[in-house]
């Protein structure tokens, strides 16, 4: 078991609502962005002399451009069927990461500034003036959400969490009061295309390793094309997929699909990375940059399909956004949107995730599966926030749980899911999505874990489950870290696309 320097939570014997700890996380917090890292964003370098001014400003552009913000921000009847949603809740006691108390944050704001009776009797109302100590909190609890949404799924209102965070962190943002982590990653995506800053000539050695490594392992010749002019697909992938463990074992697994469906495939360095932090931050003007280097990559390469890799929340960007981000699929109406339009083929969704292509080819019998290749295991499925409640697969409600379990049952002989309250669209966090996935913050990050790790021990302890399948680059790698807190082996997490590679017959086609 890893050793933790803070209290690693106990499984509950039953799911009881924790006693509430006053302040039990308030240390967690993110390291600020440095002026360097805020100002490849276009953000200032460091919180602003009028900060206060200029975060009610930006408040209120806010409000007036996404009417959905102001209906969250007004319409909350504090009923509390949200308070024991939140996994990091669950598993910090804090009562600021109840999803209610996290919006109120913002709300008591809100009413403050943006409503008369805030304005007029701000004790009455529970309207609050925006301080420094406000804007601290703001920036350590809108820090400790994952912009998951589960909680929005218990309210009856709706109420969407998330997009509260995401307004915040935009908020602390314009006022030079950024995270570092997430910035990072922007700055190095938007200079060098992905979010681990590897070059060009970087990726195609690590490209041309994996091959050598494929053929070594199955005799067969698969190739990782980059770069192909003309390519019918264009494969873009989170860069994790390049580099980590597990994630480079379902870059392996796509690999073997394209060359055993005898496809014309390629990846690209313009284009490599799939995932979107400025989702992230909740800021459409970085979601929109970094969205556009696959759409420049797609025109100039020619391709006449985008097929997306295991990433949960890129997913969700190019499933529910990309249309109006960069014109793939309906409603992008600029020049370069109508050329993508053209030359994307209208006989193929657009864009497609790697399960649903792979998916096809099992129903169609274009695969070759031996599902005996997996017999070591005991798999269970992890949905992922992003994809199970924020975006769809297929083409029935519900395709983004079936179409990945079905390929998972397809490649294995033993599969086992988790408790129905913790799976589908209940699904709990990972506890590192939305930007939380960095080790100054492996505290919430442990401690948000546990309502997952729960539902797993118990099919462990009952199947005998020794593997997580999972189709979200930050679940693996959030997963890989904290699994040995709660005693499990970090290897047991791995992609959907992982079991298919072990389970895949190559060679000749019968
Ligand atoms: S982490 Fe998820 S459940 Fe918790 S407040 Fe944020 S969106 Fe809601
Ligand atoms: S469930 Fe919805 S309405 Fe009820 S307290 Fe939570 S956010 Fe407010």
């Amino acid at each position: 078991m890893a050793k933790a320097e803070f209290e690693v939570p106990s499984y509950r014997k039953l799911p009881t609502i924790p006693a509430l700890k006053e302040g039990a996380t308030a240390h967690v917090k993110p390291y600020v962005a440095d002026a360097a890292v805020q100002d490849a964003l276009g953000y200032p370098g460091e919180l602003v002399e009028d900060w206060h001014d200029k975060a009610i400003g930006r408040m209120g552009e806010l409000l007036d451009k996404y009417r959905s913000l102001r209906v969250y921000l007004d319409a909350c009847v504090h009923c509390g069927a949200c308070t024991d949603k939140c996994h990091y809740f669950l598993g910090s006691a804090d009562p600021k990461n109840m999803p209610v108390a996290r919006q109120e944050l913002m709300r008591k704001v809100y009413r403050r500034y943006f409503t008369l009776p805030g304005k007029l009797f701000p004790g009455l109302v529970g309207a609050a003036d925006l301080t420094k100590d406000v804007l601290d909190d703001w920036f350590t609890y809108f820090h400790q959400c994952s912009e998951c949404r589960r909680c929005s799924v218990f309210c009856p209102y709706g109420i969407d969490t998330a997009e509260i965070t995401m307004a915040a962190r935009e908020i602390l943002n314009t006022v030079g009061y950024g995270m570092k982590y997430t910035n990072q990653i922007l700055g190095k995506v938007l200079k060098i295309g992905n979010n681990l800053g590897l070059p060009g000539p970087a990726l195609e050695d690590t490209l041309q390793g994996l091959e050598e490594d494929i053929e070594m392992d199955t005799g067969v010749a698969v190739k990782m094309p980059l770069d192909v002019q003309g390519a019918e697909i264009l494969f873009v992938t989170p860069s994790a997929d390049f580099f980590s463990e597990p994630h480079v074992e379902s870059l392996i697994g796509y690999a073997k699909v394209f060359h055993a469906a005898g496809a014309s495939w390629t990846l690209s360095t313009h284009a490599s990375e799939a995932g979107n932090f400025g989702l992230f931050n909740g800021s459409y003007e970085q979601m929109r940059k970094v969205a556009m280097r696959i759409r420049e990559a797609a025109l100039e390469l020619g391709v006449k399909r985008i097929v997306v890799g295991e990433c949960g929340h890129a997913w969700r960007v190019i499933y529910s956004m990309w249309n109006t981000l960069i014109g793939v699929g309906a409603g992008g109406t600029d020049p370069f949107a109508i050329e993508l339009q053209k030359q994307l083929d209208p006989r193929f969704k657009q864009p497609m995730h790697i399960c649903e292509y792979t998916h096809d080819l099992i129903q169609r019998g274009v695969l070759k599966l031996d599902k005996s290749a997996n017999d070591h295991r005991v798999v269970t499925f992890h949905d992922s926030c992003n994809v199970a409640r924020a975006s769809r697969m297929g083409d029935v409600p519900g395709g983004q749980f079936t179409i990945p379990r079905d390929i998972v049952k397809a490649t294995c002989n033993n599969f086992v899911d988790m408790d129905q309250d913790t799976i589908h669209e209940k699904t709990f966090c990972c506890g590192g999505g939305g930007g939380v996935l960095t080790d100054e913050v492996l505290e919430i990050r442990v401690k948000g874990a546990l309502p997952r790790m729960e539902a797993l021990n118990k099919v462990v302890e009952n199947n005998k489950v020794n593997f997580m399948a999972t189709i979200c680059a930050i679940c693996k790698a959030q997963f890989t870290k904290v699994l040995p807190f709660y005693g499990f082996d970090m290897g047991m997490v791995g992609g959907v696309h992982q079991l298919v590679s072990d389970a895949i017959v190559l060679g000749d086609k019968e």
